[in-house]
């Protein structure tokens, strides 16, 4: 083959690379062109996914998931990341894991990161039959016995397991966020790091957790960003965690690029819900028979805002 025609081929193949890495959540190679881009975004495991009502979803026995090295900072160390598309705690070294549950391993952690909207009443990935939330934490774990997380990323079903928990907008600061939202400032544009210290990971979660089983969702999904792998076993707790308005701003305050500073926000970083197809979602809980937990099951999710409500719900959530 001809000189040129190899150069044409190594140029093709890598202006093809940048753009296929390229994604945003709106404008070119926005969402709805990740499927073009990202072929696995247009399967048909995706997550995220709105989860029905309680009784539309089937039970199954499941241990409490166990949380290891979470609560000991001291064995671990973190890296906060700005990526433009999210902020990120990366677990850089240390023995921290997940397993029970119905997990299918042992999992090892390797980073936090959040989903938010630009304003209040939206910004979860998942949604609870048609509700939304204010942000949405994922906890990212990859399966040991693939070694790494790019490695496992690509594996059929049990590569990746990713719990998510919702957050809803309380009247109070939550006190356990406040030494990672003080960092932010430190992370204003994509590319910016910084060393974490005096986070408990542990703290940022319901803590000891596993002592009380808490009540939660289990199905089979995807990434919910390119290149969408339909690797993982998503775990969703029906447990929502509090943050303020104030806390939820500095999130909204951070910016995508150094370039599009200006009122560029990083907001709104979420993916619209994928059909459920022929999926079974499990919960780990039976469903209440007495009317009275019925209606306490009711109550706690109409506190939820629904996804495109006209109205600030944010002021009924702070009654
Ligand atoms: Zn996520």
């Amino acid at each position: 083959m001809a000189t040129a025609e190899w150069i044409l081929i190594f140029v093709s193949v890598y202006v093809f690379s940048l753009d296929a890495a390229e994604w945003h959540y709106a404008g070119d190679h926005g969402i709805y062109e990740w499927p073009q881009d990202f072929p696995h975004c247009g399967e048909v495991r995706q997550s995220p996914i709105d989860f029905p009502k309680v009784e539309d979803m089937t039970y199954s026995k499941m241990t409490p998931i166990e949380f290891h090295g979470f609560d000991d900072p001291s064995k671990y160390l973190l890296k906060l990341e700005n990526n433009g598309h999210t902020v990120k705690v990366n677990v850089e070294s240390g023995d921290v894991y997940v397993e029970g549950g119905g997990l299918p391993g042992r999992f090892k952690t390797a980073q936090f990161h959040f989903h938010w909207g630009h304003s209040g009443d939206e910004g979860s990935e998942h949604t609870f039959n048609g509700h939304n939330f204010p942000m949405e934490l994922h906890v990212v774990n990859y399966n040991e016995k693939y070694g790494n997380i790019s490695n496992a990323a690509t594996k059929g079903g049990d590569g990746l397991a990713v719990l998510g928990f919702w957050y809803q907008v309380s009247d109070h600061d939550n006190y356990a966020l406040a030494p990672l939202i003080n960092e932010l400032g430190q992370v204003p544009v994509k590319g910016s790091k910084l060393n974490l210290t005096g986070v408990n990971l542990g703290l940022l979660l319901p803590i000891h957790m596993d002592e009380y089983n808490p009540h939660f969702y289990r199905y089979s999904g995807s990434l919910t960003t390119p290149p969408c792998f339909q690797s993982v076993v998503w775990t969703v707790f029906d447990n929502k965690m509090p943050i303020s308005s104030a806390q939820l701003q500095m999130f909204q305050n951070l910016h995508e690029d150094k370039e599009l500073q200006g009122d560029h926000f990083l907001v709104d970083n979420f993916r619209p819900t994928q059909p459920l197809n022929d999926r079974i979602i499990y919960r780990n809980f039976e469903v209440a028979t007495t009317g009275h937990e019925q209606q306490q099951q009711q109550q706690e999710h109409q506190q939820a805002p629904r996804r495109k409500a006209k109205v600030n719900v944010r002021l009924h959530l702070v009654d």
